[in-house]
Parts: structure tokens; sequence; C-alpha cells
């Protein structure tokens, strides 16, 4: 039945359990509700806001009789608050992610709009046409208050808010509607929009020129292969695996405009939208002339902002977002392609329920409307590949870098060696990366030195009997911080002062261990004291102005040398950056993790990256301790391929993904004895219940932290060919199960946190 003219409707009220109830549409609102659309009604004793929900997505439908059935109490806004899609993803979302409901639709609507707190967007007015005296003498008779309206807009200078106009000049809203039905007033939202972007580029700084440069032949292929798919009509998901600096985003750029040019809708998602003013600078330059604005959706948005964006978008004028995670449920119109760049970013994943990951919620979202989900990546994730080895997936792949310019050489200098001719505070540093990093500041180039680390010292360690300071409510190593002599958890922000001795043999020798991006400083202007050296870490980055202060004085050439924990992996482009040190290239390569490997590789590559991206040719030195680490020796090579057969070969080896899914279970509780309890009873509970074949289950152990925020951690793993089966059996079994009072668990559905 058509939605508009039904008399009874669902709706899923905001925080109702993740039910969605029916109601009578009363006679007033017959042919006006719509799915998507804010609404209030009652809800046993209270009045609640909800969306209207399509009448096949009941999921736990509540079907009352129908003389039982209520009103909706009001509807809030004509404008659907959701596109029609996003109820349908929601749902998949609650399925596939075994999360409620309501849960995702917290996730998919921002709260400012979930609250409806402003349901009538501030419009402006502003004269249209002026009345001459004979007019406006026969409105002042007739229509005081739309005179009284009149004459204080045409006092002021051009539009302005309309709640403001309508109080100061004591008219009302039907005055107001009066003359904006008689073309004498206008009443407009489209300058009003906060644009939030505009203090994201710091002073001075520039956006790139706006007229695309001519694809080269690999790129014009990538392109067209999207073409293709986008003309068809029909979903395609497409993997873009360019090396770095070969034009990815131009390709983007391409797409997003076609889309455009066809009336459609694109989402761009970037893993990390402070950091990639770029892009986001690019998109909007190229797609100045396109018509339609360019929404940049991030966590500093104001309530207000936020607001506003959002309903440019549902309204569809807004037909370009930008923006991490969340932004891929954007409520845009006609969403012809979603943009997912650097897909293997494990930032795509959500740490909070619901657990979705960004890159397969957009694969998903571009099929429930027939488009094109374009990820791009210079290290595609093992995932991706897999899917492009079994043709769910198309590819593209730009070989090489734009205008031919070199790869950068890798040269590994292996530290056990290093070490043995090394004195003093440098001994951070090798001999060799040294010379460079002289030789770049003689030549006037900059150079990138990166650390997989932040603060003075990884941790305290005792060389004499081993000790490790330790947080005292998470089971991990505390990290030294020098500016001002504490041990903080990285974990839970608790601090300890920095003990003189070590606490279990008293050794006077217990001191700092592995370096920081400090103690690197430290180092570097011991070597070159005339360098300007910056940071740019965890610390650094909480304050947003002064992250976009160290970057923008660094692309200005205000400093020689850059130095930073892995953020500075992803996308950043400097034209002068000819030299990239990585200093601790294998500590990723030391964790508990199936994807070390993989991480480490994708590091390597992505920092490398960033050297040698102008006319000047770059080099990358790499200090190792295992410098025959297949991930380290494939990433000198710049071997994806290589290393990507190596790396499947051993995950189908062990039964790890991508060869199967992997679905976490984690247990939590303050009590580890009855967290132990409970997951051991639930997994012989699994056992006995559980279809035969469906998964392969592993543990329960402790995780590898055992303890966090005082909370003892357990989990379960659980491998499986058929996901959506597996989950709703386990889902199924869950709620039959009773775990002990204080022990919640969780399922982590293609985890990508295991610790
Ligand atoms: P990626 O995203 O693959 O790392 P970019 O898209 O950032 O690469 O491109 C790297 C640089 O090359 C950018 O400065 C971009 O403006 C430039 N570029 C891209 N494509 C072309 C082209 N066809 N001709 C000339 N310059 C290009
Ligand atoms: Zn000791
Ligand atoms: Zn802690």
């Amino acid at each position: 039945m058509d939605i508009a003219s039904a008399t009874v409707v669902e709706v899923l009220p905001f925080d109702g359990g993740g039910r969605v109830y029916s109601y009578a549409v009363p006679v007033a609102l017959h042919g006006k509700i719509r799915p998507g659309q804010l609404v209030r009604v009652p809800l046993g004793r209270s009045s609640r806001l909800g969306v209207v929900w399509p009448s096949s997505q009941g999921g736990a439908g509540n079907f009352s009789e129908i003389s039982r059935i209520k009103p909706i109490q009001q509807l809030c806004q004509e404008t659907p608050v959701l596109s029609a899609d996003l109820p349908r993803l929601a749902t998949w979302i609650a399925r596939y992610y075994a999360a409620p409901l309501n849960s995702v639709l917290e996730t998919v609507l921002p709260a400012t709009v979930r609250q409806g707190v402003r349901v009538v967007v501030e419009k402006k007015l502003s004269i249209l046409r002026r009345l001459d005296a004979t007019e406006l003498e026969k409105l002042r008779r007739r229509a005081p208050r739309q005179a009284a309206l009149y004459d204080f807009l045409a006092r002021q200078a051009g539009a302005v808010e309309r709640a403001g106009a309508l109080k100061q000049s004591s008219a009302g809203s039907a005055a107001c509607e009066a003359l904006v039905a008689r073309g004498i007033i206008g009443e407009s939202a489209g300058q009003l929009y906060r644009d939030a972007y505009n203090d994201e580029l710091g002073e001075g700084e520039e956006f790139v020129a706006a007229t695309p440069p001519v694809l080269n032949e690999a790129q014009q292929r990538a392109l067209d292969a999207v073409h293709d798919a986008l003309a068809a009509g029909r979903f395609h998901a497409h993997l873009l695996h360019g090396v770095t600096g070969s034009g990815k985003t131009e390709v983007y750029l391409g797409a997003i405009r076609s889309v455009i040019a066809r009336g459609g809708s694109a989402i761009f998602l970037v893993p990390e939208v402070a950091l990639t003013p770029q892009t986001v600078g690019r998109l909007r330059q190229r797609l100045a002339d396109a018509g339609t604005r360019v929404v940049v959706w991030h966590s500093h948005l104001s309530a207000g902002e936020r607001f506003d964006a959002w309903m440019a978008m549902a309204r569809g004028e807004a037909r370009v977002v930008a923006g991490a995670r969340s932004a891929v449920f954007a409520p845009v119109k006609d969403l012809r392609l979603v943009v997912v760049d650097e897909e293997h970013e494990p930032s795509y994943k959500q740490g909070e329920t619901p657990l979705y990951h960004a890159r397969d919620v957009a694969v998903c979202r571009a099929s429930l409307n027939g488009g094109v989900a374009l990820l791009g990546s210079a290290t595609p994730s093992l995932e991706s590949m897999a899917n492009v080895h079994s043709g769910k997936y198309g590819m593209s792949c730009l070989p090489a870098r734009v205008d031919d310019r070199a790869m950068p050489p890798v040269r590994i200098l292996d530290m056990r060696r290093e070490l043995l001719h090394m004195r003093g505070p440098q001994r951070v540093l090798a001999r060799p990366l040294v010379d460079a990093l002289r030789a770049r500041l003689e030549r006037r180039e900059q150079s990138i030195l990166f650390l997989n680390r932040r603060g003075f010292a990884r941790m305290m360690l005792c060389p004499d009997c081993g000790h490790v300071a330790g947080c005292v409510h998470c089971s991990l190593a505390l990290t030294h911080h020098r500016s001002n002599q504490t041990l903080r958890c990285h974990a839970c922000g608790h601090t300890a002062p920095v003990p003189s001795s070590c606490p279990v043999c008293h050794s006077p020798k217990f001191n700092g261990r592995g370096a920081g991006t400090q103690k690197l400083e430290d180092a570097l202007l011991s070597v070159l004291p005339q360098a300007r050296v910056v940071r740019l870490d965890a610390d650094t980055m909480g304050r947003k102005n002064l992250f976009r202060e160290v970057l923008s004085d660094f692309r200005k050439g205000k400093t020689d040398i850059l130095l930073g924990t892995q953020m500075l992996a992803k996308g950043l482009d400097f034209p002068n950056v000819t030299l990239v040190g990585i200093v601790d290239a294998d500590l990723s390569l030391h964790v508990p993790d199936f994807r070390a490997a993989e991480r480490t590789f994708q590091l390597l590559v992505q920092v490398s990256g960033r050297a040698g991206r102008g006319d000047r040719a770059g080099e990358v030195f790499v200090q190792t301790f295992t410098p025959g680490a297949a991930p380290i020796q494939f990433a000198k090579k710049g071997d994806f391929e290589g290393f990507l057969e190596d790396e499947l070969a051993r995950r189908r080896e062990h039964g790890y993904p991508p060869s199967r899914h992997l679905i976490r279970h984690l247990f939590r509780g303050r009590n580890g004895d009855k967290v132990a309890f409970g997951a051991n009873g639930w997994m012989q509970f699994l056992e006995a219940n559980l279809p035969p074949g469906l998964v392969e289950m592993r543990g329960p152990a402790p995780c590898a932290v055992e303890r966090l925020q005082d909370q003892y951690r357990w989990n379960a793993w659980y491998f499986t060919d058929r996901v959506m089966s597996a989950v709703a059996h386990l889902c199924e079994l869950r709620a039959r199960f009773t775990f002990p009072p204080d022990v919640s668990d969780v399922f982590d559905v293609d985890a990508v946190d295991v610790g």
C-alpha cells in the first residue's frame, strides 16, 4: 500500500527499545505522512519523538488491534529526516552487526535532528517587490501587521532572519505568509547555513587549482570503468588500487562531477576529516561550478551547523558530503556514488555499539541504491582484495605516480648493527639517517620522521628484573611523559609519578625504554642543532588549532623536520618533502593481532608515500631490528602483490579473515572469576545448541588486554563462512542465555580490534 495514503503507519520511537509500533494517521495528516519523517507519538504514558518507518521494514513489529491504535500526535516537519534508503540500511546494520535497531538509529541520526531541537530551520526574509505609495497605503489600512513587517524589511540592507524580523515588527507568521504568497517578500534558507568549512583552512592556506588536470591513461581507464557502472544504473563496487601519488583523488573527483551533472548525490568518506583539509578543499574547488554545496561532516560541527547541514542534504540542496565514518549516513537524495578513500584504514570501524565498518556499510548503501561504491587505497585491505578475487568487486589500477615521478627508494637500516656504533642521546637515529637529514637541511628540503608511539618513552622497564610499570586499572604498560614527569595510562587516563627505583627489586636503573616523539626531538636537536623541528602526535592532535598551525607552518616551509606518529601516514601531501625516516618499523609487528603484518606493511608503504611527491625525488629510511620480516621486505620493494600472496596464504592456513568472517564475542565485568564463569557457561550452551558446522569456535580466553578500566575482559571467537546466518543464530541463543548479573557481553562482527 502507498504509505502516503495509509491511515495506519509504523513508527520507530526513539528510546522505544528498538521496536516498531503502529499508529493511526489523524485526518489532518492524511496524505502527508512519508517514511523518514520525524513525528511525535504516544508511547505508554509518555510521548516520544520517532521516525515513520517503511512498513516492510518492521523487524520486531508490534501490531495491535486497529481499534486500540493511537494516533500520531504531531508531524514535526514535512521533510523526512531520513532519505528513503536509510531505514533499510539501518535494518541491515542492526541485523548484520547484531545491534539493537534504536542504537543504530541513534548512530544514523545526529542528536540535534533526533531531538527535533529546531524543527523549523531559520529562514531569511527579504523584499522581493517594492510597493509604491498607494499600494503601501492600502496595505497599511487593510493589513497593518503585513505593513509593519514590510516596513521593517524595507529598512534593512539585505535579508534578515525570519524569527527576528517577525519579533521586531510584531507581525505574526500569518502576515509573513500572506506577503510571501503575494510575492512581495521572499523567504530563503540558502544563505543561512553556517558554513563550518571556512574555519577549516588555516590563514594563508590556499586551495589547489580549480581546473582539473588532463587525466593520464590509467586514470582515464579507471574513471571509464566507474562511468560505465554509473551509466548501467546497477550496483557495482569498485576498488581503485593506486600507488601513493598516482592521482586517485582525481578519479574520485571525476566520478563525483559526473554524478552531480546527472542530478545524483555523492558521499566522500575519508578516514579522519581533520587530516584531510587538502582533499576537502580540492573537492570544494573542483565542484564550485557544479551548482551544489559540499557539506563537510565532522565531529567539530556545532549542533546548529549539524542540523542545518543535515536538513540541506535531506532537502536535496546539498548533493555532496565529505566526512569521516558517520558521513556514510548522510541523508542525501538520489545517492549514486559512495567514495571510500584509504579504504584499508581501521578507523572506519566504529569502536562502540553498533560496531559497524563504514566501508562495508558504504558498499551496502550503494547496493540499496543501485549505485557505485568506489574504494581507493595504495594498500587495499585483504578483505577488499579477496572480494576482487571472488568477482564481487571490480578493480582498476594506477600503477605509477603522476608524471612518472619515481617511487622513493627504500633503505633498510639494521638497528642491531647500527646500534653498535651509536653513542649517547642520539642512540635513536642511525648514522645514515642523520646524514640524509643533514643533506636535506643543506638543500633546503623537508623531512618527516615517523614514530609509532607517543610520549617520552614507551614504557618503564627494569633492566635487572624485567618489571614494567603497569596501570592499576588496565593490564597495560604505562607511558612515560617527560614534560610533567608522570606515567600515564593511555587507555583509562590513570596517572602516577615516575618512581626513582624499581618497585619490585629496587634497582636504580629502572628506566624508560623505547623512543617517544619527545625523546626523538631531543636526539635530533643534539645532532642537528640548526634544524627547525616540530612535533605532531596524539598530544598535539588534541588541540585543533595547534594541529592545523603545525601543518600549515610545515607546508609554508617554516619548519624543516616534522616528527610524528602514525597519523602522518594518512594522506598528507607536501611537495617539498624528499626524505621520510621510519624510526621503529617493527613496533606494529609485535602486537597480538592477526593483522599485525598487514598493518606494518600498510604503514610502511603509506608513510613512504609521503616522500618525493613534488618535482624532486624522495628517499625513505626504515630503521628496524627485524630487517628480514616479510612485511618490511615487501614494503621495501613496494611489492603489494607479493605481500598479498604471502599474507593471504598465511591467513588461509589459519582460517583467519578474509578466508572467513570473524566474530568476536567480548565478555566484561569487574569480577574476573564471574567473567570467566559466564564465558565458559555460554560456550557450553553454544556447543549444545548451535547448528553443527555453522561456526568454528575458539576460546573463551582472557583478552590480550586482560583488564581495561577496572573491567576484566575475556573473549571468544567465532569463525564462519555464513556470517548473516551465524549472527542470527548467535543472537537468538543469546536471548535465551543469562549471564551473571555484573557480566556484560557484546558481539563484534568482522572485528578489527582484537586486543
Ligand atoms: P593519490 O590520491 O593517489 O595519492 P593525488 O590524487 O593526491 O594522488 O595526486 C597526486 C598529485 O598529482 C596531486 O598534486 C594532483 O593534483 C596531481 N595530479 C593528479 N592527477 C594528475 C594528472 N593527470 N596530471 C597532472 N597532475 C596530476
Ligand atoms: Zn626491577
Ligand atoms: Zn588504565
